[in-house]
């Protein structure tokens, strides 16, 4: 299976890191091994002094599509879960500046932390409330509407260039509240007010 990444898909985190606003989806990806299932521990990378959560709501792809139109766009989904998206800042910002690709820093092992997902049944995909605590506190809110590109303009985007599988997964980005890590924090993630995921920090 595939895992996508849309990048600086909400303008109040893009501002923060001092992005343009793009034209089009920033798409990267992350290999298999970056999934994190289950609630299991986040190990932090020694090489990174710097590893920031991004909360995200992603989308599950559950019907083979290439060259998908947006208007048939949610066909290929059923389900909305909750991801992080770690990013080594460090790293990025390192690679960023010498315009290397970004997959060091965001594609390494436990990367790609995956919740539970609901139906979109029981979603307003329009006005998703999502929101993430970290050691009870809540350090990033954000909500479906405010993304540049919302999930039928990502699918059909990502679609021109790749097919899509059943079981790949798509992060959507994150919004504004990034920030480090440390061993011994606990995540919370929600939609609404249901949990959707949980972990610690080693
Ligand atoms: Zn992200």
């Amino acid at each position: 299976m595939k895992i996508f990444c849309i990048g600086r898909n909400y303008s109040e985190h893009a501002k923060e890191l001092g992005n343009a606003v793009p034209e089009n989806p920033v798409v990267f990806a992350k290999p298999d091994t970056a999934l994190l299932k289950n609630g299991e521990d986040f190990y932090l990378p020694a090489f990174s002094q710097d590893v920031h959560h991004e909360l995200e709501l992603v989308i599950k792809i559950a019907k083979v599509g290439k060259n998908i139109q947006e208007k048939f766009a949610a066909n290929y989904y059923n389900e909305i879960g909750l991801g992080i998206d770690f990013t080594a800042r460090d790293l990025q910002a390192q690679l960023k500046s010498k315009g290397l690709p970004w997959e060091l820093a965001k594609g390494f092992d436990g990367a790609a932390p995956i919740g539970n997902f609901v139906s979109v049944h029981d979603l307003d995909l329009n006005n998703i409330n999502f929101s993430l605590l970290k050691n009870g506190q809540l350090v990033q809110a954000g909500n479906s509407k405010d993304m540049i590109f919302d999930f039928a303009k990502i699918i059909s985007f990502i679609s021109q260039y790749f097919t899509l599988k059943v079981g790949d997964l798509i992060y959507t980005g994150t919004p504004a509240g990034v920030g480090p890590v440390a061993i011994g924090d606990v995540l919370e993630g929600f939609i609404g007010e249901k949990q959707m995921l949980k972990f610690e920090v080693k």
